[in-house]
């Protein structure tokens, strides 16, 4: 029940009415019985600054921040996580001296999802699909979390060689090669691991997929979509159709909020809920 002790959350990005993330946050909240509310808040272009202050001034409890500010919302922070800093890109606001510290919930949340679905990259090459500010954030995870390799393919080339220069600087030795979407066939070897981090194949666009190829398809052992609505993608589809096993991005998206909700409140989220907030995210399709 709201009343006079209710701390508040939301989150700010333009266009945020399609957001899940009120519909996670405020069942965690209900259900753990934190006194706090989320709401979604669409930020003008130009107003990111006056909006993280507002929300200070105002006592927020903390903020999530979406496309596309994750990374313009760093120069209104007052400090910011390691990790968020060398991933460059910011989702989660938690109150801190001065001001906010920014967080990157989002890699930390698809590294649990993906254990949770039995996926293990460690050792391995991994291909990505998509050159955006998630498939370089992901580029940075699996460096850190042990991957042998990236091949990362994009529609424009020049994105995919761009991120693979980055993050070959940050590992200090070659980790990432770069193609565009249609080089699939130099990437050596098969049963392939491949994390799908374009926006292709997302509501409404549900008939589209990255790569139609079955030939493509045929070396994919694990097609891990970060797309969520719909629960299945014309990619899983595809995946699936070849014999490979496939995943959508719910997991992640209730991951990334319950790490957020355990920064803010200071308190530990059960397996049973994540689990919980998943079968919820699948059966809210648009
Ligand atoms: P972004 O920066 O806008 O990048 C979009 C990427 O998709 C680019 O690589 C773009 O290629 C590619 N692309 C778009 N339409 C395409 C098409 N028709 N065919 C081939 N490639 C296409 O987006 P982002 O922020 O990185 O987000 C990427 C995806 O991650 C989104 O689909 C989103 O649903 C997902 N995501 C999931 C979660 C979660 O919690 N599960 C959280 C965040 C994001 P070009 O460079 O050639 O334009």
């Amino acid at each position: 029940m709201l009343n006079g002790h209710t701390r508040t959350c939301g989150l700010i990005g333009n266009p945020v009415a399609h957001t899940r993330s009120p519909l996670i946050q405020n069942h965690m909240a209900r259900v753990l019985g934190q006194n706090l509310a989320y709401l979604p808040f669409p930020v003008a272009h130009g107003d990111l600054g006056a909006a993280v202050g507002g929300a200070l001034a105002l006592d927020f409890l903390g903020l999530n921040v979406t496309v596309p500010y994750k990374s313009e919302v760093i120069a209104h922070l007052a400090q910011i996580d390691p990790l968020a800093e060398r991933i460059g890109a910011v989702n989660t606001l938690v109150r801190c001296p001065g001001g906010f510290k920014g967080y990157n919930t989002d890699m930390p949340g698809l590294y649990r999802a993906m254990r949770q679905d039995g996926v293990e990259a460690a050792g391995r090459d991994v291909v990505i699909l998509g050159a955006g500010g998630v498939a370089r954030a992901v580029a940075v995870m699996l460096l850190d979390r042990g991957a042998a390799g990236v091949h990362i393919l994009n529609r424009t080339g020049d994105k995919a060689a761009a991120v693979a220069e980055e993050v070959n600087r940050m590992a200090g030795h070659f980790f990432a090669r770069a193609y565009g979407l249609a080089d699939y066939r130099q990437i050596p070897g098969e049963g392939w691991l491949v994390i799908q981090a374009t926006s292709a194949g997302m509501h409404p666009h549900v008939e589209d997929a990255p790569i139609e190829d079955p030939a493509f398809y045929q070396r994919v052992e694990i097609g891990y979509d970060l797309i969520f609505n719909p629960a299945v993608t014309r990619f899983m589809e595809l995946t699936q159709r070849s014999g490979g096993r496939a995943y959508n991005g719910a997991r992640m998206l209730v991951y990334q909020g319950i790490i957020a909700f355990e920064l803010w409140t200071g308190i530990s989220v059960s397996q049973e809920m994540a689990e919980e907030l998943y079968r919820m995210m699948i059966q809210e399709q648009d």
